[in-house]
């Protein structure tokens, strides 16, 4: 078995290509307590950091989970897998969570614009989805001059939306 290259003592358990000062393209072997002195990630650490991230996701899920919205029930867990809100009281439910990802859009949509349309086509659902609630508020108001407003609105987005 090869001997790691720093100590020439124990054996190279790990391979590692760095840069050198020169610039040159250096492969070391490693063992495994110098490459912990040089903060190489051992295979055990990188299982005990990927059990963290995993408790971290199962962590943002049961958030998500815990927040519903009082009216219709719906997660916000829920309304990411859907896609979609599931009544107009979840915008205020969820509003916490939601404008920071509004807020992403608007902003990558003015400075990164790589796929706007892309981008763009999400904004609008968000807008969409927001007038078929309020489409959907006016109706069981009986506010017919309101629904018939916001219903030409959402003519207006769907159609720019294919
Ligand atoms: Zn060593
Ligand atoms: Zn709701």
């Amino acid at each position: 078995m090869k001997k790691c290259d720093l100590c020439q003592k124990r054996p190279a358990v790990h391979k590692v290509s760095r840069i050198d000062e020169h610039g040159q393209m250096v492969e070391l072997n490693l063992c495994e307590k110098c490459a912990q002195a040089k903060g190489i990630i051992s295979p055990k650490e990188l299982k005990t950091l990927l059990q963290i991230l995993a408790e971290l996701k199962k962590k943002i899920i049961e958030e998500d989970t815990r927040l519903v919205c009082p009216k219709c029930q719906m997660t916000f867990a829920n309304f990411k897998s859907l896609g979609k809100l599931g009544c107009e009281e979840c915008y205020t439910a969820f509003k916490e969570k939601l404008l920071p990802i509004i807020q992403e859009l608007h902003h990558s949509t003015r400075h990164i614009g790589k796929k706007p349309k892309e981008r763009k086509e999400i904004k609008n659902r968000f807008l969409i989805e927001k007038l078929r609630q309020e489409l959907k508020e006016a109706i069981a108001q009986e506010d017919y001059e309101r629904a018939a407003n916001i219903r030409d609105a959402l003519k207006r987005y769907e159609t720019k939306d294919e």
